[in-house]
């Protein structure tokens, strides 16, 4: 039986005219499954009772599984969800002030290839379909009280899989109330669709993974920058209408002793002048696959404290969830297709 969540609402609504009932009636069923986010087609009241018995004899709603749960003492949540074709994927519940924070995978895997990062070491297995990146927020809604924010942090490269990501974007803003100024995508620049992205949803927060100052080592670090070099990036930037260049963030990792430098933090500031972006460093979260290291906090208030003092929005991102492996650049998961689950 095929799962409901994956009909557009126009299949949605050809399937439920074909059987002889209204439009309309599309509409009520989409507003059952992701406004109210109902599990069961006997609860769907507004809907015909012949209605609700035909759509239970022929699909199921399903969310992806939780295969795992781990907490963190800060309260967040790393689940590893599994998905219909036996892959799995993981998305991070952080608890914050005032609100929580849902990171969402978009892909299986990655093709980036940073050098620095966990689900890079994968490969890309797939791209997640947009009902599963949608599912994901369904099932970490589950016991959620409160406003949420979303973030595409998770694994995968969100405008690499755009497509899906634009879909469920839509379905989140249409039926489940995510204005996409609560929705931060990041990405490594990959900039004609970065372009695409913003014209399809004009207030949808970005952020861009930057982290080095110079194609040089840029380039040795992230291989995207060989297509999408820096000084293409800070173009763009620039070319943002000014209310999105104040919204649009960018991302700098801080490694001990490549990237973390005094004389970095004079190079990004000199580099970033005129983009009126905020910056948001993040010291690298270690993990088994790499030998680099996070620099002592010290360091990284210096950095910060040096862009700073040349006028920028700096906010340093300790990261929740870190001894869960939750942490930003950790996720990764082999589960299904014949491997066995293992640490990440
Ligand atoms: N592909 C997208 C989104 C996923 S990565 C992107 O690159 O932006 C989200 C952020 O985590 C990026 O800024 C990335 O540079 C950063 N990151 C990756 N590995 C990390 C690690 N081990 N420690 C800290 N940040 C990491």
């Amino acid at each position: 039986m095929r799962n409901i969540l994956s009909l557009t609402k126009e299949e949605a609504e050809e399937i439920i005219t074909s059987w002889g009932y209204p439009r309309y009636q599309a509409s009520n069923l989409f507003k059952w499954l992701y406004t109210k986010r109902s599990r069961d087609f006997s609860s769907m009241t507004d809907l015909p009772k012949s209605l609700r018995e035909r759509l239970s004899g022929e699909f199921r709603i399903e969310y992806p599984r939780v295969l795992q749960v781990s907490e963190a003492k800060d309260g967040t949540k790393k689940y590893l969800l599994s998905l219909e074709d036996g892959e799995a994927v993981e998305s991070v519940w952080i608890p914050e002030r005032g609100h929580t924070t849902f990171c969402l995978s978009t892909q299986v895997g990655c093709r980036m290839g940073c050098r620095f990062c966990a689900t890079a070491t994968m490969g890309l297995r797939r791209n997640l379909y947009w009902w599963e990146i949608v599912g994901q927020v369904l099932r970490l809604l589950e016991g959620t009280e409160g406003r949420v924010n979303i973030v595409l942090m998770g694994m995968g490269e969100p405008l690499d899989n755009w497509e899906n990501v634009s879909r469920a974007i839509g379905i989140l803003k249409d039926w489940m109330g995510f204005s996409p100024r609560r929705i931060t995508l990041s990405t490594v620049g990959l900039l004609p669709i970065l372009r695409r992205a913003l014209e399809e949803f004009p207030n949808l927060r970005v952020a861009v993974s930057l982290n080095f100052p110079d194609d040089e080592r840029r380039t040795k670090f992230m291989p995207v920058n060989k297509k999408y070099p820096v000084g293409e990036i800070i173009k763009t930037l620039k070319e943002l209408p000014i209310s999105r260049r104040e919204r649009a963030t960018v991302e700098y990792v801080l490694f001990k002793g490549l990237n973390d430098s005094l004389r970095d933090a004079e190079a990004l500031a000199l580099l970033l002048k005129g983009t009126k972006v905020k910056i948001n460093l993040i010291p690298y979260n270690e993990n088994q696959a790499f030998p680099w290291k996070r620099p002592p906090d010290e360091m990284v208030e210096e950095f910060a404290s040096a862009l700073r003092r040349k006028g920028y929005s700096v906010f340093v991102r300790y990261s929740k969830g870190n001894e869960i492996k939750a942490a930003c650049g950790q996720l990764r998961t082999s589960w299904g297709k014949g491997s066995q689950p293992q640490g990440n």
